[in-house]
């Protein structure tokens, strides 16, 4: 999540450290020119979307380029200020600027590698990232909070009263995210990848009118030119941490005389989401993530598809437990019916069916549309 709050915790510990020697302020910038980069594949709804900027190479470089540039623009300006300059000197000085937003950079790769799949801290050197899943995310985001009150704590104790004060003002103003880069949701599937960003707009008013506020939508390339079918996945109404579940519903819409008329809202359904060790609900690298939200038709409690999946996940015999779930669904005979896919073409039907308290694959063949 770009600009997140939780980073200036960690900031406000290091300052009641050193009052005089570390910005918070040029730390909080380094942190929101780093998420500069987050943002723009954001926009670009690239599946990757830390690279270069969160990596300890990258991010240092930033930091230590902002904090001279930060430095070099607070000599020319801070002068002509009518402002105390005492009273500011740990925060507009350039040692402490330049400090100061080294520490915001450098910590960045860090706090974020904890948590995104998508980080190689270590690049270019290796690849891994040995920090993900170290901490959970309410256990990292519960330190950050701890931190912040710690420092804050420490800098009144220290008589920095007024650093204390500007400090926490800063955090209570970044606490009000800036969402828009999380407004626009997620795409899956080629068909929905390719929408101009204005059909995307329109779909989302018109799912919205439904009543339903869509955080990723899908759509491949169906048989009829003139005809798209696009999954809009709502907002999560139970959070649990095994599942998620929310509303999905179809839009359709049609072109008359080579025009595309308003998207219409079809069939409605319920998704699931079963969590993936160390990853959390929001982070689907691509359309073949087993992360991603499924359709559910049926009775089912969470219990009863955690334990599904889990054996759908564990690949049985023949099932392709690697594959993407695209729908679980009730049959009459009360057998349940798992639809699993490759690519657009192609996938694997599951029957699976209750005995005891466990599940049992019955049959399990290759289908291609
Ligand atoms: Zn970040």
């Amino acid at each position: 999540m770009p600009f997140t709050p939780f980073h200036f915790g960690p900031a406000l510990l290091l300052k009641s450290a050193a009052p005089r020697r570390v910005s918070v302020a040029s730390y909080a910038a380094a942190n929101i020119v780093i998420d500069v980069e987050t943002l723009y594949h954001l926009l670009r709804h690239d599946t990757t979307v830390h690279q270069w900027a969160h990596t300890f190479v990258g991010a240092g470089s930033v930091g230590i380029a902002l904090g001279g540039l930060l430095a070099v623009i607070a000599r020319t300006l801070v002068p002509r200020l009518p402002i105390a300059k005492t009273m500011l000197e740990s925060e507009v000085g350039a040692g402490p600027i330049v400090l100061g937003a080294f520490l915001g950079a450098i910590t960045h790769p860090f706090l974020d590698g904890l948590m995104h799949s998508d980080i190689h801290p270590f690049r270019p050197f290796t690849d891994a990232n040995p920090l993900l899943g170290l901490l959970t995310i309410p256990t990292l985001e519960a330190v950050c909070v701890v931190a912040g009150i710690l420092g804050a704590a420490i800098l009144f104790a220290r008589r920095s009263t007024l650093g204390a004060i500007a400090c926490l003002l800063l955090m209570a103003m970044t606490t009000a995210r800036v969402e828009i880069a999380i407004n626009v949701p997620m795409r899956m599937g080629d068909m929905a990848r390719q929408l101009p960003d204005r059909d995307i707009t329109d779909l989302v008013q018109a799912a919205k009118a439904a009543g339903l506020e869509p955080w990723v939508i899908r759509g491949h390339h169906g048989m009829y030119a003139d005809v798209q079918a696009v999954d809009a996945f709502g907002a999560a109404t139970v959070t649990t941490q095994e599942v998620r579940r929310g509303p999905v519903a179809t839009l359709v819409r049609q072109r008359a005389a080579g025009v595309w008329q308003p998207w219409t809202v079809g069939s409605r359904a319920e998704y699931i989401q079963v969590a993936v060790p160390r990853k959390n609900y929001e982070r689907i690298e691509n359309d073949a993530d087993i992360n991603r939200p499924f359709r559910i038709s049926g009775r089912y409690t969470d219990a009863d598809i955690v334990s599904l999946v889990t054996l759908i996940r564990s690949s049985p015999g023949a099932v392709r437990g690697d594959w993407v779930i695209l729908s679980i669904v009730q049959q009459r005979d009360g057998t349940s019916e798992v639809m699993l896919r490759t690519d657009d073409v192609s996938g694997q039907r599951v029957t699976v069916v209750r005995q005891g308290g466990t599940w049992i694959v019955t049959s399990a063949s290759f289908w291609i549309s």
